[in-house]
Order: C-alpha cells, then sequence, then structure tokens
C-alpha cells in the first residue's frame, strides 16, 4: 500500500523573537526554529508515526545542516534534500505587534529552496507515495517551481492525491496579483484545497465558502478544506460536506496550526482513501473523521509554543482527552 506522504517547497529558519507586542526594531533576540510549511506537514505526519519526505534544497551550511538533523530527529526522510553552495539556507525573522500583525524579515535572494530544479526531482522519490504537499512560498519564478510542476506531474500519473495549502505570505511577492496568478495556477493541478478564513476571498473569489468550493470544484478540486481557527474545520466534496469543532483550549501558540492541520488530516485519509480518483467518494463519516483528529492535533499543538515542537505523537493523542 502506498502510505508515503512527500512534501515539495521550503525549509528555512524562522527566527522568533524573545519579546512579543513591540515593534520589529525592539526585538533584543531571535531564537532559530525550523520551520517551513511543507517542512512542518511532514513532520506532523512524521510524529503520529507515517512516513515522509521533504524535497528541497538547502545550503551547504550550519543552518542547513541544523534543518536536516532536526527533521531526521522527528522522522522525515531527509534522503532527497540537495545541498547546495550557491546559495544559503533561508532564513526569516519575525515580530509581532501587540494587535497580533506581524512583521516578516526574510533573507533569501535567492535561497537554496528557490534554486532547487526540475531535474532534481527524481521518479524514484515517488515510489511508495499516497500524496504529494505543496505552499505558494516556493512556487514564484525561480526554478523551484518547475521543481514543484515536476513532482505534480509524476503524482497525478502515478494516481496520487496532489495537495495544496497556498498559505499565502504577501510580502514574499512583488504584488498581489503576482501572489494571486501563481496560486491560481496551480489549483487545476490540484487535488486537495486548504483554506483558511482569511485566503477564501483572495484564492476562489467568493466571500462564502460554498461558492468558493463550488469554483474550486469547478477547476478540477475534489476536496476542499476550510479551516476558521478556534471555530472549527470544513471540508467538502463535491458529494457532501462535513464539519467538526474546535477544541475549546488555552491557545499559547497557533505557529504551524496549519501545517500540523494538513498532516494530520492526510494522516487520516491515507487510511480511507487510495488515490486521487476516491476522494470524491468519500463519506460524510470519513471526512468527519478526518476532521475530528486533525482539530484535536491542532488543539495540542497551539497548547504548546513552537511549531514542529508542539505536535503530538499518535501515544500522545490517546492519552489526552479533553
Ligand atoms: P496558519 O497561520 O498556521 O497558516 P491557518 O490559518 O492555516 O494557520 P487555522 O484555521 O488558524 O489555520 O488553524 C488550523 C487548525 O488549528 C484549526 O482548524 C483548529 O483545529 C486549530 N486551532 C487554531 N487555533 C485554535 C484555537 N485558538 N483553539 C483551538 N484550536 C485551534
Ligand atoms: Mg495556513
Amino acid at each position: 500500500m502506498n502510505n508515503i506522504l512527500t512534501a515539495i517547497g521550503e525549509a528555512l529558519i524562522d527566527f522568533i523573537p524573545d519579546k512579543s507586542g513591540c515593534a520589529f526594531g525592539d526585538v533584543t533576540a531571535f531564537a532559530p526554529k525550523v520551520g517551513g510549511a511543507p517542512a512542518n506537514v511532514c513532520a506532523a505526519f512524521a510524529r503520529l508515526g507515517g512516513k515522509s519526505r521533504l524535497l528541497t534544497q538547502l545550503g551547504d551550511d550550519p543552518f542547513g545542516h541544523k534543518i536536516i538533523h532536526e527533521l531526521e530527529a522527528v522522522g522525515v526522510d531527509t534522503g532527497c534534500i540537495s545541498l547546495t553552495d550557491k546559495a544559503n539556507t533561508a532564513l526569516a525573522f519575525v515580530s509581532l505587534a501587540e494587535n497580533g500583525d506581524r512583521t516578516f524579515s526574510f533573507y533569501r535572494k535567492p535561497s537554496a529552496d528557490m534554486l532547487y530544479d526540475a531535474e532534481s526531482v527524481k521518479e524514484e522519490y515517488f515510489d511508495g507515495v499516497f500524496a504529494l504537499h505543496f505552499c505558494s512560498v516556493d512556487i514564484g519564478n525561480f526554478p523551484m517551481k518547475q521543481a514543484h510542476k515536476r513532482a505534480i506531474e509524476i503524482m497525478r500519473q502515478r494516481g496520487g492525491i496532489v495537495s495544496f495549502d497556498p498559505n499565502l505570505r504577501f510580502n514574499l511577492w512583488e504584488s498581489r496579483e503576482a501572489l494571486q496568478s501563481a496560486v491560481r495556477e496551480f489549483i487545476p493541478m490540484s487535488d486537495i484545497v486548504k483554506l483558511s478564513e482569511d485566503e477564501l476571498e483572495f484564492v476562489t473569489g467568493a466571500k462564502d465558502i460554498s461558492m468558493g468550493a463550488h469554483n474550486l470544484f469547478g477547476q478540477g478540486v475534489k476536496l476542499v478544506l476550510y479551516t476558521c481557527g478556534n471555530k472549527g474545520a470544513y471540508a467538502f466534496t463535491r458529494n457532501t460536506h462535513a464539519y467538526a469543532p474546535s477544541y475549546k483550549v488555552d491557545a499559547v501558540d497557533t505557529t504551524g496550526a496549519g501545517d500540523g492541520f494538513t498532516g494530520s488530516f492526510l494522516w487520516t485519509l491515507k487510511y480511507i482513501c487510495s488515490g486521487r480518483e476516491k476522494l470524491e467518494e468519500i463519506s460524510t463519516e470519513n471526512l468527519m473523521e478526518c476532521l475530528e483528529f486533525a482539530n484535536k492535533f491542532c488543539a495540542m499543538s497551539v497548547q504548546k509554543k513552537g511549531a514542529i515542537a508542539s505536535y503530538p505523537t499518535a501515544d500522545e493523542m490517546q492519552i489526552i482527552n479533553f
């Protein structure tokens, strides 16, 4: 049975500020944490006991080595990651203002991940793989975009599931239009699209999720996931839909919650769906189970600091009852 999750895209170091509620310039220290949405999704899946692998490129530098060590420590297969001396590992410094606004400063002009090219993507990376996941940070006009297209092409040829979480990062793009057109270019290549509340209209043009899902189905998407923070999560196919409320918990850090949602959703999905052609046949009950499980996973994650460091294992999920 194909049960491996592959993600393609950025792995980077997020520099977390020592204090929040202040301007970027007033931060006095930044702590390095391994991040990048595709890396987080792989880590969530691996923490649950699944096999996942990440397709990316890192700088042959201490930050690149740190990312490999930490992904390996949580069980992610790093055998497909290339190292280069042509660019450094991507870095992202972030500050958090009192009103919750985040300011980012990215170091990727270009970074090693952006230079990962189509030739680096090998057929054998997809042996045993049931789904390929990607995001929008690495689909700009640089070699990594073609690497995404190649990976998607291989996954589709093999009947596997292609999953896309746009995870919009506006300040990485020269304009909102450039990001929108890149996201919209990749939607028709995707079987699953995950949106959060603040991404719905930008991606689909619709203010309402039923309309938005309908728009995405028209482009060939088979399953739409819609997460609304503490207000619950929805799944839509052409045939049915499901909703599961979020758990009531005291959230201390929601970093990586969306990625944890995707990783844990896909973890359950692999038991109930054998390939892209079966996605639309999933029952309401099964969709509900996937949502329930992902909400529980995320509820545990948001109660701890960090992204990867906050993801629970399958055993930890058994023990905790809310
Ligand atoms: P990200 O900022 O990581 O991209 P996102 O916007 O994609 O996140 P959210 O909808 O914010 O995703 O969160 C994903 C999931 O995490 C939710 O569906 C829910 O299960 C859980 N979650 C997020 N915030 C909370 C909260 N305050 N309490 C309980 N669960 C939460
Ligand atoms: Mg998100």
